[in-house]
């Protein structure tokens, strides 16, 4: 029945937005993963349709009302089969390749997008929803962010990548950022393809990548570079 993706949101014209495009809209049309949206104001009770209310002990913005926001929960989970249930936000965990893996093994996500200045706190703990971040910068709203989770598990479903390997290869998948990449023209602007890749030597092709991918990540992510020193990253991804 393919990947099942139920998106949260007061904006459901965003939807599917960039995801109805190349690789993620190919994958939608052919049935691999599916994308239902369901508008947040639609589950509003009042006759102004209100989504938000003033923030309790005061302050600037607008939060969103946990009845609401809990009846569209709701409403995505009923009848459904059990998923993760996400709550995008600047304070969640950093989403990463490995959370975005296990994802995509699982049988969707509904993903909640706040707006305004987030969610009442209690719709997290009364429906369990795990929060997540896309990076430490603050967005308008959960829809982008949501778009990026998709696109990152979408990506990685069986047959959607096609020919191209799993991705095994790519940044973080070995807790190493990926090795450099060049294609013709041979030299270009007086810069000549590093020479071990035109040698046609596999073997010093892979160790100049290996060393490459390690000097990279030493020199731009210290942080990862250390928690694989430290032992303490998770080696079932094929750790190398
Ligand atoms: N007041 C919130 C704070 O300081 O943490 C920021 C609210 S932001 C203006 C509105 C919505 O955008 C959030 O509820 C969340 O859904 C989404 N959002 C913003 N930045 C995000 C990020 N880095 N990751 C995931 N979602 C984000």
């Amino acid at each position: 029945n393919g990947w099942q993706a139920t998106v949260l949101t007061i904006y459901p014209g965003m939807f599917p937005g960039p995801l109805g495009h190349a690789l993620a809209g190919r994958a939608l049309e052919a049935g691999r993963w599916r994308l239902d949206v369901i508008d947040i104001r639609a589950f509003a009770t009042d006759r102004h349709r209100s989504v938000d209310d003033t923030p309790a002990g005061g302050g600037p913005g607008m939060v969103m009302k946990p009845d609401v926001v809990a009846a569209a929960i709701d409403a995505a989970a009923a009848g459904g089969i059990d998923r993760p249930r996400l709550l995008l936000t600047p304070r969640g965990r950093p989403l990463t390749q490995a959370r975005v893996r296990e994802l995509v093994e699982g049988p969707g996500a509904v993903l909640v997008c706040g707006r305004f200045e987030g969610v009442d706190e209690r719709v997290v703990e009364a429906r369990a929803l795990e929060e997540v971040s896309i990076g430490d910068f603050v967005l308008s709203g959960g829809e982008i962010a949501a778009m990026v989770l998709l696109d990152a598990c979408v990506r990685l479903l069986p047959g959607v990548m096609g020919a191209q390997a799993s991705g095994s290869e790519e940044s973080f998948e070995n807790g190493l950022l990926e090795y450099p990449h060049y294609t013709r023209p041979q030299v270009w602007e007086g810069r000549p393809i590093p020479e071990v890749l035109v040698s046609g030597d596999h073997g010093r092709i892979a160790r100049w990548r290996r060393a490459e991918a390690e000097r990279i990540t030493r020199e731009r992510r210290p942080d990862l570079w250390a928690a694989r020193a430290g032992g303490r990253i998770d080696n079932s991804q094929g750790f190398k």
